[in-house]
Formats: C-alpha cells, structure tokens, sequence
C-alpha cells in the first residue's frame, strides 16, 4: 500500500513518420532545389512502388526568404529600430539598400 498518491499525465504515441533524406545525384549541385526537388518526387515514387506499409508518401520542404543579391536572410529595418534607414530596407547588403531605394524613388516619383 502507497501512502503517497501519484497522479498525472501519461504520454503516447500521436504519430509516426518515416524521414528520408534526398541526396543530390552526379550531376546537381547540392544547392540546386529544382534539381533537389525533382530528385525527392521521384524518390517518393520509388518508395511507392517498391515498399509497403505507407498511408502516404509526399514531399514536403522548407523554405526562407533571403535576399536576391546576396542569399542571406532578409530582415529589413522595423519602425523605431533605431538605425539610420527608412523602415523596409534591407540590411544584409549595399546592392539590396541600392534596389530598395530605387523601388521607393520609383514608386513615390
Ligand atoms: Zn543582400
């Protein structure tokens, strides 16, 4: 006999995946994700064809925004961030600065 009650939660299961990670071929570049992408589907389709035990087989994917000129991540300034640039404008780089200014010129002009 347990003089103390214990009480509380139990966790379970919800759900269940299988990971697979495509590696690019021969020929692509690894940083090339139409090429990637491609690769995935017909992993996907490959999976299907050739193994049971799946309710679904997809390809899902992340993305991110990052600057055209630079591939770095875009942030831009927010209002009362305190720096020195109207806010909208990029910070990863000079060239994305330089288009930020001459889309607001053009579109206020
Ligand atoms: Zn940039």
């Amino acid at each position: 006999m347990t003089d103390k009650l214990t009480f509380g939660p139990v966790r379970i299961e919800e759900d269940i995946h299988v990971e697979v990670e495509v590696a690019p071929g021969w020929l692509d570049d690894k940083d090339d994700w139409e090429a990637l992408r491609r690769r995935a589907e017909i992993v996907a389709k490959e999976i299907k064809r050739h193994v049971d035990g799946w309710a679904s087989v997809g390809v899902r994917s992340k993305s991110k925004e990052v600057c055209p000129f630079c591939c770095n991540d875009w942030e831009v300034v927010e209002e009362g961030d305190g720096f020195n640039m109207p806010p909208g404008t990029p910070l990863c780089c000079e060239k994305a600065q330089e288009a930020f200014k001459a889309t607001a010129e053009g579109a206020s002009g």
